[in-house]
């Protein structure tokens, strides 16, 4: 497999993902080969010398997907890998200008590599983004504890009163999962039903939680993407702490979440 030299802004965003593939690992959100990673790097590429189609795999793509380069976790692999084992467990293909096929740049170092299974509804997801909110490049899907145990709860089948209990557990989730949670009915995995609901849900929320599964989402870099799983996970987290310790939480007033949301332009 060749390796390329990468621009530096590219390593800088495979450092984040070795750190934020940490913190996953840690809190037991991606057990076994749970959970995947992709970024769209095309933006960091702008300069680089296309690859010779020496280790051209034919693969079809939807059209729209001519020409990116596509940070993508590979079939079967483990995330806590990519702590410090990232070329092996991951790669960076770049997506010939037909969507034909694909040469891998950089990674992909481990016998008979092969991108995710995911990768299709990733790329879903990457050409929802460059439609419709070009900043977001990484997609990360991982299973959140709290927030699954909270998808299997009545409150799931309302989506605003889901939003306000966690939103009113603390300030934090208010501002800095903005948009909220999309509770995603569930389907099964790698289904085309499912990569449909999810693209839908980034039209309007931060997050996609599937229900009795984990939780997806879309975001500028790895780590911010990271943070909306985080902060929206602490408020489930709160509320079934309140729950656990039996009682119902009195909740930020609607007087108090009012001042925030006119404070931080909500
Ligand atoms: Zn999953």
């Amino acid at each position: 497999m060749s390796t390329y030299e990468l621009p530096n802004e590219v390593t800088k965003e495979i450092d984040k993902i070795s750190m934020v593939a940490g913190y996953l690992w840690q809190r037991e959100w991606v057990e076994r080969n749970g959970g995947n990673i992709s970024i769209n790097m095309t933006p960091l590429f702008s300069n680089f010398t296309k690859p010779e189609s020496a280790n051209f795999i034919a693969h079809p793509f939807p059209k729209e997907a001519a020409g990116l380069y596509i940070f993508v976790t590979g079939a079967g692999c483990y995330i806590r890998s990519l702590i410090d084992a990232v070329e092996t467990a991951s790669c960076i293909l770049y997506i010939n200008e037909q969507a034909d096929g694909y040469t891998i740049v950089w990674g992909g170092k481990e016998d008979g590599f092969r991108p995710t299974s995911e990768l299709a509804s990733h790329l879903q997801i990457h050409l929802f983004n460059k439609e419709n909110n070009p900043n977001n490049l990484a997609v990360l899907h991982a299973h959140p504890i709290e927030l699954i145990v909270l998808s299997h709860h009545a409150l799931f089948k309302d989506e605003e009163k889901l939003n306000h209990a966690i939103w009113q557990m603390c300030p934090e989730v208010r501002v800095y999962v903005p948009r909220g949670i999309h509770c995603t009915p569930y389907a099964i995995t790698q289904s085309d039903e499912l990569a449909k609901s999810t693209t839908h849900a980034f039209t309007y929320k931060d997050i996609a939680l599937w229900e009795k599964h984990g939780a997806t989402t879309t975001a500028e870099d790895i780590e911010k993407a990271w943070d909306f799983l985080d902060v929206a996970n602490k408020g489930a987290k709160l509320l079934l702490t309140a729950w656990a310790s039996g009682f119902e939480p009195e909740g930020l007033s609607k007087d108090q979440l009012q001042g925030l949301e006119e404070l931080f332009k909500l």
